[in-house]
């Protein structure tokens, strides 16, 4: 990663580091990596550097990601702290990258393990046996062992996107999945990152199985565009219903790829509803109320061919982000995938019930 400048080298490895990687070669010991700050600290064998002039993380990288699998998502400056930890470590420490007998955590094409999984109703996580099947393409997990899968989930409509400070905890994962046009979430994690990651990573990599045989014409780069993706952006917003009399409600809102979904609380398994962001110009979004409607404060309006959604953030920076961020998906036309979600999805959600707010 190198979101941060560059400042040190680890001269055994050959690679230059930033401020966040150091701190993971350091934390790896000195039998893997020997890091050195560039300025601060003195270079005073010269065969050390020659060998960072022979080197440097181009032709380093080339050796150690030599057989780095397609799936894997490789972090860039904005990846969540476990993703990073773990890509260094499974590249210099268990040297995954090198040989890929090493890689059966993600790469098989069944995996079957266990995970803390946040329960529906009551709020505690709890073990649940989860397996993964490319063969049936999907994701299921068990209450009880020897019986039927509590739930089995598609891993076509999946994502996976990693959420530490939600589920509050560093190796937190919402995995959000649809089913019978409803779009649910389950939240786990385990308590060690490899593990953690290697899920992440298998569920990538069977998505990407399958996408290889639906597309065998596609380069591995366009098939792994959009495996699994964190989201644009989330948090409060304020909410006002479409009738005369309704008031502001506080929802927890998340661009989740085109979709901006609201729910009651963060950790909720049903969004309340899902809007599906469509194409301008009949999508819009707009600083402000129309005239003559309540305004909460920082408010923004969300035009859809369907409905006028009043928005209202909590300040003015908040608002800026929201307003940015769903503009951004407005200026995107839509994949046929994303247009074939958006078809099956029910837009108001809530089990079942339908709720007119
Ligand atoms: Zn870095």
């Amino acid at each position: 990663m190198q979101a941060l400048e560059v400042e040190y080298a680890s001269y055994n490895l050959g690679v230059f580091l930033c401020t966040t990687c150091v701190g993971i070669h350091r934390s790896m010991g000195t039998h893997i990596s020997q890091t050195r700050h560039l300025r601060v600290d003195r270079w005073l064998d010269e065969n050390q550097i020659i060998f960072m002039e022979q080197h440097g993380n181009e032709v380093s990288n080339a050796h150690y990601e030599r057989y780095l699998p397609d799936c894997y998502r490789r972090p860039d400056g904005c990846a969540p702290a476990v993703l990073l930890e773990q890509f260094i470590r499974a590249k210099y420490e268990r040297e995954e990258f090198l040989e890929p007998a090493r890689q059966v955590g993600y790469m098989a094409s069944t995996k079957s393990g266990h995970l803390m999984k946040r329960g529906r109703d009551a709020a505690k996580f709890e073990i649940r046996r989860f397996e993964l099947s490319e063969a049936t393409n999907t994701l299921s997990y068990y209450v009880k062992e020897g019986k039927h899968p509590k739930q089995t989930m598609s891993l076509q409509a999946m994502n996976v996107a990693l959420v530490p400070e939600k589920v509050n905890h560093p190796n937190g994962m919402q995995i959000t999945y649809v089913t019978h046009g409803t779009i649910r979430h389950i939240f786990v994690y385990h308590n060690d990152g490899q593990t953690t990651i290697d899920w992440y990573m298998a569920i990538r990599n069977a998505k990407l199985n399958y996408l290889r045989v639906a597309f065998p014409g596609h380069s591995a780069a366009e098939l792994t565009a959009d495996l699994t993706h964190d989201f644009h952006l989330e948090g409060w917003l304020h909410k006002i219903g479409p009738r005369a009399g309704d008031q502001y409600r506080r929802r927890w809102f998340t661009l989740d790829d085109r979709q901006l979904m609201y729910h009651d609380q963060p950790l909720d398994p049903v969004p309340k509803g899902v809007i599906s962001i469509g194409e301008p110009p009949e999508w819009a979004v707009k600083e402000g109320v129309p005239p003559g409607s309540k305004d909460q404060g920082f408010s923004f309006t969300l035009k859809t061919p369907e409905r006028t959604y009043l928005l209202s953030a909590q300040t003015a920076q908040e608002r800026t982000n929201w307003m940015q961020a769903i503009t951004e998906v407005l200026r995107t036309p839509p994949t046929p995938q994303q247009r074939a979600l958006a078809g099956s999805l029910h837009r108001k959600q809530s089990s079942g019930r339908r709720i007119l707010r």
